[in-house]
């Protein structure tokens, strides 16, 4: 535990007044409150930004992003290496205060503060590689010289949700700083503080403070006037705001990636080892109490290992140890709000209402802390049900059980959602086949999520429902930038030689369009 925030989970004065200092709003501006959702007892007071400040902005952001831009891509990803360091120093107080804003276990806090430092190695480790000039094949070889260029975009908004306060806030911003842009940044409400906290560290580290401008206030308004000002939206939240986002960014014809939200399966063959797949999915349904986009709602067992799968998971989830405590002491916080904990209540009440058998958890946990509620296992979740059609993102998970890899599939590919899936086996290519078989963004074999996660050379995204678009990997960082096309051409260039007539001309040009193609050449 760090001095920052006292055991009572209330946060030094001094630094949130430092804090809030960085929200662009005016002086005096209105105030909201945030609240600790271990104590549902206000955490702390938040300038609200109105459009106007937006727009201010937006436009601190453009002017920085000139002189940042012109600096060498190793110089830009050097601060990014430092932002790497300075987050590992400091994870003690980063700690706290995702857990204070955020009501987590520290063990997923911790898991943000690691993230966060595999996306910044990746990023400076990479950054110059994917961002350089690339020579292309040329039409006339030995005369075009084609080359891949990567612009940076601009002003690049980013809009995160409150479950990843940290590593969302953050961990989109870094490529887009390493492809030269500067960032628009409007975190949720209930998130404000560290992605306050990643900013300061950042600017610690050396970043211009100009290029990292973050705005504050209701998702419709302050998100909507980001959406208006920016050339490029990296928007992680729920799939009906993505929808509202991408229509206004399609009239615009401005580009966007949005990571949105799942209903992920799990399908645990018949060849599984049962306890490492009962130990992860513990992890996979559980993890920040389930308000994860990777984490796992639909569990498919292979009959003939459901009662011995049963018995080890269900022991695993009876022993998770739920509270709020400052320290490692726990494996499972509370949710974020009134709101997640009504609509786990709903999904759990709903299900039993129409025939679901509760298995473990089941109920909310007052005594722990106003939001928090059990691990919760269903059996017998039909279509129909809130649990089985929607994305529930709390601690719920629903068990079937399959009589085929057959159907395995096509039961986890009966959703609009697609983001991650986990198979389970003893043999890693049948694991592979099943994989290629599902409508999947990302696909764990032999793990939950955090191997493809945490592959950061990986794109990671959605399809359908879940989103559209990449973050990781190359892709994480070209998406921030303009691909241009430059060539440069030698000689005569590609028109008939003077005096040559276009029979000619046209006879020539088929003669070496065929022996390219005989060439192989592309
Ligand atoms: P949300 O869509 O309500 O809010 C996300 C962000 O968008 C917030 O900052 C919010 O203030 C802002 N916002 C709201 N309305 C807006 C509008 N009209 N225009 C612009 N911005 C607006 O989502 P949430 O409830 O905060 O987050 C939970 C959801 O996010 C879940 O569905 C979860 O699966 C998804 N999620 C997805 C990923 C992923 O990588 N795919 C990661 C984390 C969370």
């Amino acid at each position: 535990m760090s001095s920052t925030v006292s055991v009572d989970g209330v946060v030094d004065q001094h630094l949130l007044d430092q804090l809030v200092d960085g929200v662009v709003a005016r002086p005096r501006a209105e105030r909201a409150a945030t609240v600790a959702p271990f104590t549902a007892q206000p955490l702390a007071e938040v300038p609200v930004s109105t459009v106007e400040d937006v727009a201010t902005a937006a436009a601190a952001a453009r002017d920085a992003a000139h002189g940042w831009a012109a600096r060498p891509v190793v110089e830009r990803v050097r601060i990014i290496g430092r932002i790497h360091d300075l987050v590992l120093d400091r994870r003690a107080e980063i700690a706290d205060l995702v857990q204070a804003e955020a009501g987590k276990a520290r063990r997923d806090a911790f898991e943000e503060v690691a993230d966060v430092a595999l996306a910044a190695r990746y990023v400076a480790a990479r950054g110059p590689q994917v961002l350089r000039e690339r020579r292309r094949v040329g039409l006339i070889p030995g005369l075009t010289r084609a080359v891949e260029a990567h612009r940076p975009k601009g002003v690049v908004g980013v809009i995160s949700p409150w479950n990843y306060p940290l590593t969302l806030a953050i961990s989109d911003c870094l490529p887009a700083f390493a492809a030269g842009n500067a960032v628009l940044h409007k975190p949720d409400q209930q998130a404000m503080l560290t992605a306050l906290l990643a900013r300061s560290i950042a600017i610690e580290a050396g970043l211009p403070e100009a290029l990292w401008q973050i705005v504050s206030g209701d998702g419709p308004v302050i998100g909507g006037a980001v959406v208006e000002h920016a050339d490029y939206v990296s928007f992680t939240g729920s799939t009906s705001t993505g929808r509202i986002v991408a229509a206004r960014l399609g009239e615009r014809l401005v580009g966007a990636s949005l990571e949105l939200g799942g209903k992920n399966p799990m399908l645990i063959l018949d060849d599984a080892d049962l306890d490492r797949a009962a130990e992860s999915a513990v992890r996979a349904c559980f993890s920040n109490a389930g308000q994860l986009c990777m984490s796992m709602e639909r569990l498919y067992v292979a009959a003939p290992i459901r009662g011995p799968f049963l018995e080890r998971f269900l022991a695993r989830v009876d022993g998770l140890r739920l509270g709020a405590a400052f320290d490692y002491s726990r494996d499972m916080g509370s949710l974020m709000s009134q709101a997640q904990l009504d609509k786990a209540t709903a999904h759990v009440g709903d299900a039993v209402a129409k025939g679901a058998r509760v298995l473990a958890g089941g109920r909310a946990r007052p005594d722990l802390g106003p939001w928090f509620h059990e691990p919760t296992v269903l059996d017998g979740v039909r279509p129909g049900m809130l649990a089985a059609d929607g994305e529930t993102f709390g601690p719920v998970v629903a068990v079937h059980t399959v009589g085929s890899d057959d159907e395995a599939v096509e039961l986890a590919n009966d959703t609009p959602f697609g983001l991650n899936a986990s198979v389970w086996t003893g043999d890693v290519r049948r694991g592979l086949a099943v994989a290629r078989r599902l409508r999947s963004g990302v696909v764990n074999v032999n793990e939950g999520y955090a191997a493809a996660w945490g592959s950061h050379d990986l794109p990671i995204g959605g399809v359908g429902w879940s989103g559209l678009g990449r973050r990781h990997g190359r892709e994480g960082i070209l998406r921030y930038t303009e691909t241009q096309a430059i060539a440069v051409q030698r000689g005569h260039g590609i028109t008939p030689l003077p005096g040559m007539d276009y029979d000619t001309f046209a006879e020539l040009m088929t003669r070496s369009l065929r022996v390219m193609r005989r060439l192989g050449r592309p």
